[in-house]
Parts: C-alpha cells; sequence; structure tokens
C-alpha cells in the first residue's frame, strides 16, 4: 500500500517519461509516489523501441523534429552516457525509386540541420544494389540500451526520494477538495490517496484511464507494431542502416539484447486504430495480450533486395508494443510531444512523448525557463 494519504504529485507510468518527471519533481522537494502496475520500471515502450538516439536525420519531412533532435541529441547523450552506445558505424542511404528525397535533397537537408554526414567508404556502399540505391551517407547516431537506462532512472530516483509503488495499477481518479483522488490496485487490494497534481505517463494507456475516470479522450494514435530481433550478417555486426525515405527499413544494434532490430515500413505496423470517447477501451493490453503471426520473413526479404546481405540474417524473435502518435505526425512522420495540463480536471497533466529525447520538451513544458532535469 501507499505510505502517505496525500502526495503533492502522484505519477502514473513508470516508463521513461513517469521516472524521469518524478525524479524532476522530488528534487524540487515535493512529496512524489510513482504508480507502475508491473514489477519494475521501464518495461514497456521504453524498452520495446529501437534504442535509437535521434539526431534529426530521419525527419527530413519535418524540419522543427530534426532540429529539436539535434538539440536533445548532445543532451541526452550526454546526460544518460553510461547508456549511450556508439561503437557502430551508421549509415543512411537513399533509394533511386519510391523515396520522398533525392539523394540531394537529403544532402541539403543534412546540412540545413548542421549534424555531420559524409559519402559512405566504398565498403560500406558496396553492401548496397546500386541498382537501387542512389547513394549512402556515412552518419553519426548512437543507441541506447534500456536496461542500463532503467538502473539510472532508478538511481536517481532512490537518490532523489521519490517513493515507487510496482505492481500498483491505477485504477481512475476523480476530483476532490485536495486535488485529485487517486483509486488504485496492488497486491493487497484496493485503495485511495489523494494528490495535488496526478501526472498520467501512460504513454498508449493514457486514454485508458481517461475513460475509465470519465473524462474526454485525448485525439492519439495507435499502432500494433512488429520489430524483428536478428543476428545480423557478419558484413553489418558493425553497422546500424536506415534506407530511407518511404517505403523501407532500418537495421539498428539493440544493445540491451546484443542483437539487431529490423523494422520496416510496410511491415512493421499490424493494425492501427484511434481512441474515441465512445470505442473500445484497453485495446492496446488486449492486442499485446493476442496471440501474433510475424511479419518477420517479408521484412528480411523486403530489406535484401537492397541490402542483399540480409537474406543471411537469422531471426531470434520478435518485439512487439503499441506505438502512440499524435495525428499531426501523419503526415510529416515529425514526433510532437503531448503536454495537456488540467485535462478534464485541474491539477491532471497528460504526458507524451514521441521520443525518449522529447522529455526535455516535456520538462520545458512543464517548468518553462527550466534547463535541468
Ligand atoms: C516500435 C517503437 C519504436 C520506437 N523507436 C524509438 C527510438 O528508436 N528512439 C526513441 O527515442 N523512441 C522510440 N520510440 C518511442 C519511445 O519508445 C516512447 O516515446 C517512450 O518510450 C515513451 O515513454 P513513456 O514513459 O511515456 O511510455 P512507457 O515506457 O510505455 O511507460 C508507460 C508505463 O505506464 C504503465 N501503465 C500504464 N497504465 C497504467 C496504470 N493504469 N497504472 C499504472 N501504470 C500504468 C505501463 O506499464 C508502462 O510502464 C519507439 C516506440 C515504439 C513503440
Amino acid at each position: 500500500m501507499l505510505t502517505r494519504t496525500h502526495y503533492d504529485h502522484l505519477v502514473v507510468g513508470g516508463g521513461f517519461y513517469g521516472a524521469v518527471l518524478a525524479s524532476e519533481l522530488a528534487a524540487r522537494g515535493r512529496r512524489v509516489v510513482l504508480c507502475e502496475r508491473a514489477g519494475d520500471l521501464l518495461q514497456r515502450a521504453s524498452l520495446n523501441n529501437q534504442a535509437r538516439v535521434h539526431n534529426g536525420y530521419h525527419y527530413p519531412r519535418s524540419l522543427l523534429t530534426a532540429l529539436r533532435s539535434r538539440v536533445n541529441f548532445q543532451r541526452f547523450s550526454d546526460e544518460f552516457s553510461p547508456a549511450i552506445v556508439s561503437n557502430f558505424r551508421k549509415l543512411y542511404a537513399v533509394p533511386r525509386r519510391f523515396s520522398k528525397v533525392s539523394a540531394r535533397q537529403f544532402v541539403r537537408f543534412v546540412e540545413q540541420i548542421g549534424a555531420p554526414i559524409e559519402p559512405a567508404s566504398r565498403y560500406d556502399t558496396a553492401l548496397f544494389d546500386s541498382d537501387l540505391i542512389e547513394a549512402v551517407f556515412s552518419v553519426v547516431e548512437h543507441a541506447f540500451d534500456a536496461v542500463i537506462l532503467k538502473q539510472l532512472v532508478r538511481e536517481r530516483m532512490d537518490r532523489r526520494g521519490v517513493e515507487l509503488a510496482l505492481n500498483t495499477e491505477v485504477l481512475r481518479f476523480q476530483k476532490h477538495p485536495e486535488g485529485l483522488e487517486v483509486h488504485y490496485r496492488d497486491s493487497s487490494g484496493e485503495g485511495l490517496v489523494t494528490a495535488t497534481e496526478v501526472l498520467n505517463c501512460t504513454y498508449s494507456g493514457i486514454n485508458d484511464l481517461l475513460k475509465r475516470s470519465g473524462l474526454p479522450v485525448l485525439r492519439i494514435k495507435h499502432e500494433l507494431t512488429e520489430m524483428a530481433l536478428i543476428q545480423p550478417p557478419e558484413e553489418l555486426r558493425g553497422l546500424g542502416v536506415t534506407v530511407m525515405c518511404g517505403p523501407f527499413f532500418s537495421c539498428m544494434p539493440y544493445p540491451a539484447l546484443q542483437q539487431h532490430t529490423l523494422s520496416h515500413v510496410r511491415y512493421t505496423p499490424h493494425l492501427a486504430w484511434e481512441d474515441s470517447d465512445d470505442g473500445e477501451t484497453e485495446m492496446g493490453e488486449r492486442w499485446m495480450a493476442a496471440p501474433k503471426v510475424s511479419k518477420y520473413p517479408h521484412m528480411i526479404r523486403a530489406s535484401s533486395l537492397y541490402l542483399p546481405c540480409m537474406a543471411r540474417s537469422r531471426y531470434q524473435s520478435s518485439i512487439w508494443e503499441v506505438k502512440s502518435v499524435l495525428p499531426q505526425s501523419e503526415g510529416d512522420d515529425s514526433r510532437p510531444i503531448l503536454f495537456r495540463r488540467d485535462h478534464g480536471l485541474p491539477g491532471l497533466i497528460c504526458v507524451m512523448g514521441g521520443k525518449l529525447d522529447n522529455i526535455y520538451d516535456a520538462l520545458m513544458e512543464y517548468h518553462p525557463g527550466s534547463t535541468a532535469p
């Protein structure tokens, strides 16, 4: 059971966002509790993702997202340096056909955002089918180890005195004279506490919680996604590859498991839906629990057209996760954040970031003018 009857802040969701925001608030001397329904922190999207520390290259159709990524890249890499993996070469390749940018446009865009870029080595370029690929570039992009990241945010929470309630599911909240009344369930049954402010950091579950509390849903689109975990062929071991910009693929180191992820724009999303006030609830959780059929053979076949050695990669398993994006990301693949204060109830804040490094944008929204988490 939670140790107090009232908190200054109750954070729902122990992913990267909830953990960092809870630490930030505790550092300001507030009484903070974080409720996470799983038995550990960072078990969902903050673990089940491509582990890319974005440096802008991925967003030629959204200059704002690219520029924010540039700013956040260095800060994230410095702040969480023990979790950062940079011992691989990173290539971006532009196909001759079906790409939304040409090689020349891509270079111009990268120069505009001030990111490093140079032609890839002859050895790396020769890995690709030159009939299909117009140009290959060497760039600077990192990966993160989500397991080390979890340890770092956990240590920070402990140091700053955040009360951590694992295996604790928040059921709903409602108005209360002291802020909000929060109903939860843990191993000893159901309980209730009050908090001056509640932060809903449940990512794909944000609307589930709002619905259960009788509050209007936010416009969020979800996709059930699959990334294949593979042992890449020898040539790709020290490499991360992204072929863009269109219906192509990425093959990136996934440091937490010492494997590579393979994602494909066409085959990674299995199905999509948008929350609505009168639609079904808990769709994401139901899909996550349902039996699923992998599309890894399609991913490997499609990627080996451009990068023939991919045909020799060995499939290990798949990472499944619900990916949640704001509808405005649809057209340009941008990654804006959702930060909604007093949503339906005074003192209720909903936070969702499209990438881990957007945490800095969320912190700026929370404390305009603040720089440090
Ligand atoms: C396929 C995919 C690839 C991605 N690739 C990248 C990438 O390469 N780089 C990048 O930076 N970002 C990437 N992202 C985005 C990134 O994963 C998310 O932006 C980030 O993890 C969101 O963090 P979070 O803390 O909000 O969510 P989560 O990590 O999902 O945390 C939410 C937590 O809330 C808990 N919860 C839910 N409901 C309740 C409840 N009622 N009570 C208590 N707890 C609850 C959940 O158990 C979970 O632990 C990717 C995402 C996906 C899905």
